[in-house]
């Protein structure tokens, strides 16, 4: 038996997931019980996005920026921590219609998830800062997510000490997270002088992007150990697979590293 899988995106030409998916469902094919192939689709139109769904006849599904909240809309069912996020990044096909998880939040934590860290600062307030804060949460961390704009906060200050760079008055946490996609437009995501005050309180520093961005080359001038998304990536990556596969393979994650090296 064949199953086609795809991820959904606008642009989506960088996406890795094609080349980490094929490369997992060839190398643990004896693991798995269908033959399983992963492409990509620029989706022009939002409104579409189940629809193309069933149109390419998938089985399963990942999608990235811009239509997580979209896809989180369009789910017939949302399971975990998804439903608190509102963002959906994996849909499996079900009895019931599409199913929505979203693994980028445990994608993230199962790489911090060996630090013994208390108190995290969340630079950025849109998609993938709240998945980063409502996973830290479930593990009981203390949160503060900081934005340039208060417009995003919304339902966040329900749950979370939400500030602007004016507004923050504690310097002091043991990780620091850019979330923001200031790193995309290769610019640091708040005033150098500011970074550094924080930076210069904090034990790590994480970007969630893939790649040297000017917030971690910071980060390294003042010595401050720190990592890109690369390992997020291929961690939700092969949590999704999981899902697509409907079973536990322990070996996805090394597997798909192995893909991107
Ligand atoms: P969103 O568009 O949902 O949110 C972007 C955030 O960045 C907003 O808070 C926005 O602030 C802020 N921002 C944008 N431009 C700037 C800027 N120039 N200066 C300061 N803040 C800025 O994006 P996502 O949260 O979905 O994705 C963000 C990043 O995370 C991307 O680079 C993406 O590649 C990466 N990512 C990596 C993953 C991985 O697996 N490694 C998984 C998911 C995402 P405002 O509200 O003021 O506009």
């Amino acid at each position: 038996m064949s199953k086609q899988f795809c991820v959904f995106g606008n642009p989506i030409d960088h996406s890795l997931s094609p080349l980490m998916h094929n490369y997992a469902f060839k190398k643990l094919e004896s693991k798995i019980d269908f033959m399983g192939s992963y492409g990509r689709y620029c989706l022009e139109n939002k409104d579409e996005l189940k629809q193309k769904f069933f149109q390419l006849g998938l089985s399963g599904a990942n999608i990235t920026i811009p239509f997580k909240e979209e896809a989180f809309l369009q789910s017939d069912e949302v399971v975990g921590i998804a439903k608190k996020i509102k963002a959906v990044n994996t849909w499996v096909l079900s009895s019931n219609g599409v199913c929505g998880y979203n693994t980028d939040a445990q994608g993230f934590y199962e790489t911090i998830r060996h630090l013994d860290f208390k108190k995290f600062l969340i630079l950025g307030a849109g998609g993938s800062a709240r998945a980063v804060a409502y996973i830290l949460k479930e593990f009981q961390k203390d949160v503060v997510i900081l934005n340039r704009s208060k417009d995003r906060f919304r339902d966040l200050e329900q749950d979370f000490l939400c500030a602007t760079p004016e507004a923050l008055l504690d310097f002091s946490f043991d990780m620091v997270i850019n979330t923001t996609s200031a790193s995309l437009q290769k610019i640091l995501p708040f005033e150098e002088i500011f970074l550094q005050k924080i930076l210069s309180h904090t034990k790590f520093a994480y970007d969630l992007m893939y790649g040297d961005t000017p917030f971690l080359k910071l980060a390294t001038m003042m010595k401050i150990p720190n990592c890109d998304g690369k390992n997020m990536l291929i961690a939700q990556g092969a949590l999704a697979f999981e899902l697509f596969c409907q079973k536990t393979l322990p070996e996805t994650f090394l597997t798909m590293q192995e893909a991107l090296q």
